[in-house]
């Protein structure tokens, strides 16, 4: 028996209330460096590396932290605090984005940086790993301190990125104008425009087609493949949604237009249920028009918790890291949690969902699309030579499916969880990449 058969491959009944509070979840999120290092060892251990191999793979290339003053709208200075890790460049320049949040540390982007590694590589692209971010409210920041903010951020790491070396994207809170601004200021510094150090661009300066979907569409591939493996039919499956940002968004439209129920989403400032499903552009018109998702109309209110351990056949969390622990992890009632988000499931949860035959597709393969058409904007952007929008999704696919298939094939063999899989596959390249380029000097 290669892989544990599923229980049952039951779809969520369509009557359930949405639940009463869960006073027992804890708030205390864990580190997220000590999950990865944590997810890093159980697969160390299991290929048998050896000390200094594992060591090498667990230590960050690269750490560089800033301060970032800021001059504010009301003409006080503020100082922000910054950070890019570069996790790995074994395989390829660094690779991964940078986010603006008030829980940003050190650690988390260390986390979030070799996160970048395993996944760039499962994808097999030519990238190592790395992460950017600042600890700051950006919802609280106008246009002009943003910006202000971005191109000091940029300047500082200025040594450290481009084409070659590290090149940045979105994350949490940046966007494409963010990217601008970032592209912009190397290249004022430089004294040349270079479209290849960031990806995530506005289309009109060197961005890709497809770039704003692509999270969205590879985990609507994953989920899709997953749903085939397991046997588990398409039609009107109900899906849960944290995190209503570029992944959480589109993936709510994309599976809507293959006839999925989205009937839960959420945002920091809370989440609804609407039993019988909901459109997710109606929802996303009253979250930019008011700020927050809770208020949609004939929807009911709950909490980020409380969805989470709604009764539905898919969870998508697609916001941050630690939402998915042993607090929580055996009330999730989805047969399919596919990681919009990097980092959402801890390790302890991840053996409970396995224990209890749930299928997480793991956030190195789920959310993986968003950097793969960062790479094919990178290419683009290294040859000014641009693809339609139906050539990149197809090259998406393509990828996906190739990845998908492979880590499926590693769990069969193996007979582990499926982040396990990953990892092994991840994380084999990359140290098979350290034997062959050898220890300098
Ligand atoms: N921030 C995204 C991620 O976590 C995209 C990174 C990129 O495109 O480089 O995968």
């Amino acid at each position: 028996m290669p892989v544990k058969a599923p229980k049952q491959n039951k779809t969520a009944t369509a009557t359930v209330a949405a639940p009463a509070p869960a006073a027992h979840v804890s708030t205390e999120r864990p580190n997220p460096w000590k999950v990865a290092l944590q997810q890093l060892k159980q697969v160390t251990d299991l290929l048998g590396y050896d000390d200094g191999a594992a060591t090498m793979l667990a230590t960050p290339r690269k750490c560089l932290s800033v301060s970032v003053p800021v001059r504010m709208d009301d003409g006080r200075v503020e100082v922000f605090s910054g950070h890019r890790v570069q996790h790995s460049t074994t395989r390829g320049p660094a690779k991964g984005g940078i986010r603006f949040h008030p829980d940003v540390t050190l650690d988390e982007v260390k986390a979030l940086a070799m996160w970048m590694t395993w996944k760039c590589s499962v994808m097999n692209l030519p990238y190592g790993g790395g992460k950017g971010g600042i600890t700051c409210e950006p919802k609280a920041m106008s246009s002009g301190e943003l910006e202000r903010l971005t191109r000091r951020y940029t300047s500082e790491i200025l040594p450290i990125i481009g084409p070659e070396k590290d090149i940045p994207a979105p994350d949490v809170n940046t966007n494409a104008q963010t990217m601008a601004w970032i592209m912009d200021t190397f290249s004022v510094n430089k004294g040349y425009t270079v479209p290849g150090v960031v990806t995530g661009k506005p289309i009109q300066i060197g961005g890709s087609l497809g770039r704003d979907k692509a999270t969205a569409r590879g985990l609507m591939y994953t989920v899709l493949y997953a749903l085939k493996h397991l046997d588990m039919p398409t039609g009107g499956l109900r899906v849960a949604i944290q995190g209503y940002g570029n992944a959480g968004y589109w993936a709510a439209k994309l599976l809507h237009e293959l006839d999925f129920k989205i009937i839960a989403c959420s945002t920091s400032k809370g989440g609804i249920f609407v039993d019988r499903g909901f459109d997710p552009e109606a929802v996303n018109e009253h979250y930019q028009k008011s700020g927050a998702v809770v208020g949609f109309k004939g929807a009911d209110t709950i909490t980020n918790e409380e969805l989470l351990e709604l009764d539905c056949d898919i969870l998508l969390p697609c916001a941050l890291e630690g939402q998915i622990t042993q607090h929580n992890a055996a009330r999730i009632k989805a047969r399919i949690v596919g990681e919009g988000a990097n980092g959402p499931t801890t390790p302890e949860a991840d053996a409970i969902l396995h224990e209890n035959d749930q299928f997480v597709i793991p956030d190195i393969l789920a959310n993986a699309g968003g950097v793969t058409v960062s790479y094919f904007e990178w290419v683009q952007s290294l040859q000014n030579y641009f693809w339609s929008e139906r050539d990149v999704n197809l090259r998406l696919r393509e990828l996906m499916e190739r990845a998908f298939e492979a880590v499926w094939k590693i769990r069969e063999q193996r007979r582990c969880n499926s982040r396990i899989a990953a990892y092994v596959l991840g994380v084999g390249r990359v140290a098979e990449a350290h034997r062959l380029r050898g220890l300098y000097p």
